[in-house]
């Protein structure tokens, strides 16, 4: 896997050019993954045991809290918040 990922390319959604994977592990924050790496590359690879196999456990639990919630979990807890402001 590991010169498998060095090859990986793919084209950002956020730059619009293409960019290899091993950028997308270092242009967040004080060099650390994209806050969208693991939406961009599920559907290439298992991005997720990589990452596991890679970071630091501090680093790749971070990462994993920072994944958006799906939109019907977002739904309910509004509609759960708009209730308690009505009671
Ligand atoms: S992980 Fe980030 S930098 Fe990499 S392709 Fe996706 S949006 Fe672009």
């Amino acid at each position: 896997m590991k010169n498998t990922a060095k090859k990986l390319v793919r084209r950002c959604p956020r730059l619009g050019n293409t960019v290899p994977f091993h950028y997308c592990k270092i242009c967040g924050d004080q060099q650390q993954p994209c806050f969208k790496i693991l939406d961009c590359w599920w559907e290439h690879f298992d991005v997720v045991r990589y990452l596991k196999d890679h970071l630091p456990e501090d680093q790749f639990h971070q990462l994993m809290e920072a994944q958006p919630k799906p939109k019907v979990n977002s739904l309910v807890e509004l509609i759960e918040l708009a209730k308690k402001r009505t009671d």
